[in-house]
């Protein structure tokens, strides 16, 4: 039997570029939201198969400059599609500054039962340097609106490690953040591609280069006042309220069927991986043919592929992977198989191994790669 499914909507537009972005987003495209929007609808009629739908993510982008009309429109169009619980979670990404009590509280009402604010930063400095459009007092209404429109699940995404922010600015952040009372929060570091405009910025001389040891101290800060506050660290970049964990996010660390629908969106079921095209002119332009949008790449992922995604994904949950699982799935021991490289990095203290499984430690969640490269297949 196929495993219920996760659904990823990709909504690529943005009212301006922030200056670190690399994610696949427009500006001033808004124009061709409504074009959009039908054309989402008809991949998604095109590429569904049937089954049951495990939860609903609408991600960007921004999102929330959909209209609930526009984001009604969709999710009928899912519900008709799939068999659809109506407690599944469905969650939106949301930008402050684009949404209100009133617009909160319309989507609510389509059976939207998860924010996900992009924050950032609290400090109004901050996000100008990040090219945000909002303020934290736009961050800090959002959160009130949710609450006062009846979003009882709300996250907060915070970025750290970035230039010129101190520890205590970092500790500031967040300690705020935790103020405001989100069931969920993830933290990332500051990830800087070398065309972006911040980049440019620090290469010109105008801003301090990304400071790793810091960005590991402000994470590990993070680590122990979020215990203290009582959240789970329950993924790397990840801590929850207790049973407020991302379902959706769960899927992909899970390895279970995702199907994602949209410009740059990705899909992975029965082993078949495939990514939409990143060009919204060409995916816009085959809507208009009625074509199916075309895929940047389309490929089966060998069983030892699948092996190695299952362990990287796995590790990077805190109770990492269990033995007995990836001996049903791939048939494969484990220790058998990677006894050394399992013995060299237990000595090096980044990952521990009890009866049960793996998992990395608080070392080896700063230094993930070093762990993951060890399962490359031969
Ligand atoms: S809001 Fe997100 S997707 Fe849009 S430009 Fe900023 S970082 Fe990129």
């Amino acid at each position: 039997m196929t495993d219920d499914i996760a659904l990823y909507l990709h909504i690529p537009f943005c009212h301006s570029r922030c200056s670190y972005c690399s994610f696949v987003s427009f500006e001033r495209r808004e124009a061709d939201i409504p074009t959009y929007v039908s054309a989402l609808e008809e991949e998604l009629t095109r590429r569904a198969g049937g089954g049951r739908l495990s939860s609903i993510f609408f991600g960007g982008g921004t999102p929330s400059l959909l209209s609930p009309e526009q984001l009604g429109r969709i999710l009928t169009r899912a519900r008709g599609l799939f068999s659809v619980e109506e407690t599944v979670e469905t969650s939106v990404e949301g930008n402050p500054g684009t949404v209100d009590e009133r617009y909160l509280d319309s989507i609510r009402r389509l059976g939207i039962n998860r924010l996900s604010l992009g924050v950032q930063s609290l400090d109004d400095e901050t996000l100008a340097l990040l090219g945000r459009t909002h303020t934290a007092a736009q961050a800090r209404q959002a959160v009130h609106d949710a609450r006062n429109s009846g979003f009882a699940n709300v996250s907060l995404d915070l970025i750290y490690g970035i230039p010129g922010q101190s520890l205590p600015a970092w500790r500031d952040t967040l300690v705020e953040a935790v103020r405001l009372g989100p069931e969920h929060l993830s933290l990332y570091p500051l990830s800087l591609e070398d065309d972006v405009p911040l980049s440019e910025t620090i290469r010109r001389g105008g801003l301090p280069a990304v400071d790793l040891d810091l960005a590991a101290d402000q994470y590990e800060a993070a680590e122990d006042y979020l215990a203290s506050e009582g959240y789970h660290h329950y993924e790397i970049s990840n801590w929850a309220r207790e049973g407020a964990e991302c379902r959706h996010n769960m899927a992909y660390w899970r390895c279970a069927p995702y199907l994602g629908v949209g410009v740059a969106a990705h899909s992975c079921i029965d082993g078949h991986r495939r990514a939409n095209t990143r060009d919204l002119d060409e995916y816009l332009h085959k809507f208009q043919l009625r074509e199916l949008c075309p895929a940047e790449t389309d490929e089966e992922i060998g069983a030892e592929g699948q092996l190695w995604e299952a362990i990287v994904m796995g590790l990077r949950l805190t109770r990492g992977i269990e033995f007995a699982r990836m001996r049903d799935l791939f048939g494969v021991d484990l220790v058998g198989r990677y006894g050394d490289e399992i013995a060299e990095l237990v000595g090096q203290g980044l990952l521990e191994k009890d009866g049960r499984g793996l998992r990395l430690t608080r070392r080896g969640r700063l230094l993930g790669n070093e762990v993951f490269w060890r399962f490359l297949p031969q």
